[in-house]
């Protein structure tokens, strides 16, 4: 994960903060997460990415995070309602995300 998160940001190497805009995979409610580099990694604010599977990973609002900081079971998530991303998706989505930030700036 911190890979990936290093990775977005030598993307957008004049960003102070990454957005990722997302739904939780517990409950859908959207999620709009900060992520802040720090001394020792990534913070993330407003949410939070837990690991699926092998180089899957869910996005969780702060409240189900709460509740189960663990990886999402399979039954649980719905993928064709809750996105899984895998790296790539991941990637993706936040670059979008990003760059229509930047377009409207
Ligand atoms: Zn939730």
């Amino acid at each position: 994960m911190e890979e990936l998160l290093r990775t977005i940001f030598e993307t957008f190497p004049e960003k102070s903060t990454i957005i990722f805009k997302g739904k939780c995979s517990h409950c859908g409610v959207a999620v709009t997460i900060d992520i802040i580099p720090t001394s020792g990694g990534f913070g993330l604010l407003g949410g939070a990415f837990v690991e699926c599977s092998t180089d899957k990973y869910v996005a969780k609002c702060p409240d189900c995070y709460k509740v189960n900081s663990k990886m999402v079971e399979p039954f649980i998530t719905n993928p064709n309602v809750l996105p899984i991303f895998d790296k790539k998706n991941l990637l993706s989505s936040i670059l979008s995300t990003n760059l229509q930030m930047s377009e409207q700036v």
